[in-house]
């Protein structure tokens, strides 16, 4: 059985340094074999969750929790859109989470899906994995496991989203009786729409002993189609790791990850002997081949004309990380040599 983890328990404390920005280009795919410790990556917003993961697991803190309370950082940060609180809400202005955790050592993993009134969901499927023998538990009854173990009942559509989404929702069709915003005689409070968003966190972690874990959670899809569920949370598909070989999470257009398995074949893929961002670039490969069977997801060049990024992180604490399209292709890191911002290889230049 795993140990409770620090969020769990409500005792863990936000980090308060400054990780450094590193803006060279090229990314690490090759571990130096002098270095020792644990790594932990993550998408660019987790400057701070990698920084915490891999203090937590400096300090012999299993990888999978050091995730988790990694990762709850965001999700407890109102200002990220993409995250627990704060999140950008589904078509009807309700926010839903997604989120998945894997143990290497155990080869466990738990999930929630479409959670609501919850900010910790990557903690909540923490507990599906240590107290169940379910991987995903969706909806209502995710919401009453969340009660039945704790998790404090909270609203998590902020003013800011709450807005957003009803600009979206007067943006969104010139046939409704909703005014566009130029149409408007007025605009009381000033706030723009913000269009239809991707966004995630997604969090591996190696410990210097070869133990991995991994956790991937969102809001998901902004104003997605209630009761629609995204990659996040779809073992093989957001998330993945196998404590033989490594870990890899994906952000970005879920529903690519999901039709090809990014994660999981990122995977398969460092245990055929690529490095990381290689995996990585492999399996956009196959995303990419896969996608061009759609006209209406590829560019003029025949390209996917959709973001998808996934992290890779090997059982040596080899890392690195790969983006479909060109744009901010940062993504976190924190080894020996502190947290920072490497660059991710671009797959469609
Ligand atoms: N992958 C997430 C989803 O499809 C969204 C994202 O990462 O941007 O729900």
């Amino acid at each position: 059985m795993l140990a409770t983890s620090a969020i769990a328990t409500g005792s863990f404390a936000a980090s308060g340094s400054q990780p450094s920005e590193r803006t060279g280009g090229g990314h690490a795919s090759e571990r130096d074999p002098r270095q020792k410790g644990p790594v932990a990556i993550a998408s660019a917003n987790g400057l701070g969750t990698v920084e915490l993961a891999h203090r937590l697991m400096s300090s012999g803190v299993d990888p999978a929790l050091a995730a988790v309370d990694g990762v709850a950082l965001v999700e407890a940060d109102p200002n990220d859109m993409s995250v627990g609180l704060g999140g950008l809400p589904n078509e009807m202005g309700v926010v839903t989470l997604d989120a998945a955790v894997m143990h290497g050592p155990t080869h466990k993993a738990g999930a929630v899906a479409a959670l609501e009134d919850t900010v910790h969901a990557a903690a909540v499927a923490l507990k599906v994995l240590q107290t169940t023998d379910h991987v995903l538990i969706v909806g209502e009854g995710a919401r009453r496991f969340a009660r039945m173990h704790g998790f404090p009942e909270a609203d998590l559509l902020t003013a800011k989203a709450r807005e957003a989404w009803l600009r979206w929702k007067q943006e969104s069709s010139k046939s409704d009786d909703w005014l566009d915003l130029d149409e408007m005689d007025w605009s009381p409070d000033g706030s723009k729409a913000i269009p239809r968003t991707t966004g995630t966190i997604h969090c591996s972690c190696v410990t210097d002993g070869g133990d991995i874990g991994c956790c991937t959670t969102t809001s998901g899809l902004s104003y997605k189609i209630p009761g629609r569920v995204g990659d996040s949370p779809i073992i093989g598909a957001g998330l993945f790791c196998d404590n033989d070989v490594g870990s890899a999470g994906c952000t970005g257009r879920g529903e690519a990850a999901m039709q090809s398995l990014a994660a999981y074949s990122t995977v398969r893929h460092m245990e055929a002997g690529r490095n990381p961002t290689e995996a990585a670039l492999a399996a956009l490969d196959e995303v990419a081949r896969r996608s061009r069977r759609q006209r209406r997801l590829v560019d003029d060049a025949d390209n996917p004309n959709f973001q998808l990024k996934i992290y890779a992180l090997r059982k040596d604490g080899a890392f690195g990380s790969a983006n479909m399209r060109p744009g901010n292709n940062a993504y976190a890191v924190c080894d020996a040599a502190g947290a920072r911002l490497e660059k991710a290889a671009i797959y469609a230049e």
